[in-house]
């Protein structure tokens, strides 16, 4: 039987933790051939959050949680729940019922048609204006600025086949980045889609301040187009530079026109200004080049392989044996490549 391991980082959910559960459990119980495990990471709360996971986890062996030291954010919550769930199957989903618990039936569905990962993208958004605004906004800027596509208008509410988590978890780079690292890792993946409702109770988790943390560590993990802004305005200050100073020569070589040396003076010191953040911008594509060095992704990752595991290898002695068999099998695949053959 295939295990489902659903995982959620919780900061300050006491009030959402009781539905939750219980809205989970109905709908596992209704998805066929599937046993699972509910793993809650109790990322530092200060409510009775942890108290409450663990009176669950008292009468209900399927439900397993950890609690952290301190508030260490929910991009290290999800870390800590992919290194520890068992699953064939991992979904992870906030607590708060934004991510409303129904889409899994549909998320485990495109898992079996073949899926290693699925999104859930969100249709509408139902926070406040400012805040769905503004993660619009970076969404696509994060799309448009990454060095792998980044899917827009997708949280941290998704389904990951056991091959992925494990590919993910050999990125060892500190910084983890879920949404980025997700889309860098590749494998054949899918979208369903949902409607993000209003929080259950509580108040979100993410102060502005997280807010900025996480959007900064989403770009400079997966983009180094931030380095490559200084190349653009010191080319724009050089040009500029050369304009000026041609046009002022100009004017004092053939009309005549005054100019004192401090305006001679400016015009230089604004050209050097556009060589110096040129050189910034070099020095940055080599620091650009330690950090990617430094992150230590794999150079590669294998989604399927044939012939290689040990059972296979003993058909193959097999095969060396049989040489007339191997013949028959050429005759056969040649018959069916026809077209590689004409
Ligand atoms: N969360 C967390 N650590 C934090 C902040 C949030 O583990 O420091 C969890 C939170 O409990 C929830 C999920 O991350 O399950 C999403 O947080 P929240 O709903 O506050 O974010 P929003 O929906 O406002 O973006
Ligand atoms: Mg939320």
């Amino acid at each position: 039987m295939e295990k489902l391991s659903i995982i959620l980082p919780i900061y300050n959910e006491a009030g959402n933790i009781g539905i939750l559960y219980i809205r989970l459990k109905e709908i596992i119980s209704n998805i066929p051939n599937i046993c699972y495990e509910i793993i809650f990471v109790d990322d530092g709360s200060k409510d009775e959050s942890w108290l409450l996971i663990k009176e669950l986890g008292q009468y209900d062996s399927c439900v397993k949680g950890i609690t952290f030291s301190r508030n260490f954010g929910q991009q290290a919550a999800l870390t800590a729940a992919y290194e520890y769930a068992s699953g064939d199957v991992i979904i992870s989903m906030d607590a708060d019922m934004q991510d409303p618990p129904e889409t899994i039936f549909d998320m485990v569905d495109q898992w079996r048609k073949g899926f290693d990962i699925v999104y859930a993208r969100r249709i509408n958004r139902e926070d406040s204006w400012l805040k769905t605004w503004t993660a619009w906004i970076y969404s696509r800027i994060l799309e448009a600025v990454s060095d792998v596509k980044i899917p827009a208008d997708v949280g941290d509410f998704r389904l990951l086949d056991r091959k992925v988590v494990n590919a993910l978890l050999s990125c060892s780079e500190r910084n983890l980045y879920w949404r980025g690292i997700v889309a860098w890792v590749g494998f054949k993946s899918t979208f369903v889609h949902f409607k993000r409702p209003l929080r259950h109770s509580g108040k979100t988790g993410y102060t502005w301040k997280k807010l900025i943390k996480i959007a900064v560590d989403g770009v400079t993990s997966f983009s180094l187009f931030p380095l490559k802004i200084a190349a653009f305005v010191g080319s724009f200050v050089i040009l500029t530079g050369i304009l000026m100073f041609l046009y002022v020569t100009y004017d004092s070589l053939f009309r005549n026109v005054f100019y004192p040396l401090f305006k001679w003076l400016v015009i230089i010191i604004y050209i050097f200004m556009g060589i110096q953040m040129l050189l910034l911008w070099l020095i940055g594509e080599y620091i650009g080049r330690i950090y990617e060095q430094q992150k230590g992704r794999p150079r590669y990752l294998i989604a399927h392989q044939i012939n290689f595991d040990q059972q296979l290898n003993k058909n193959e002695e097999k095969c060396k044996k049989n040489i007339s068999y191997k013949y028959k099998n050429i005759k056969l695949i040649k018959s069916k490549m026809s077209i590689l053959y004409k």
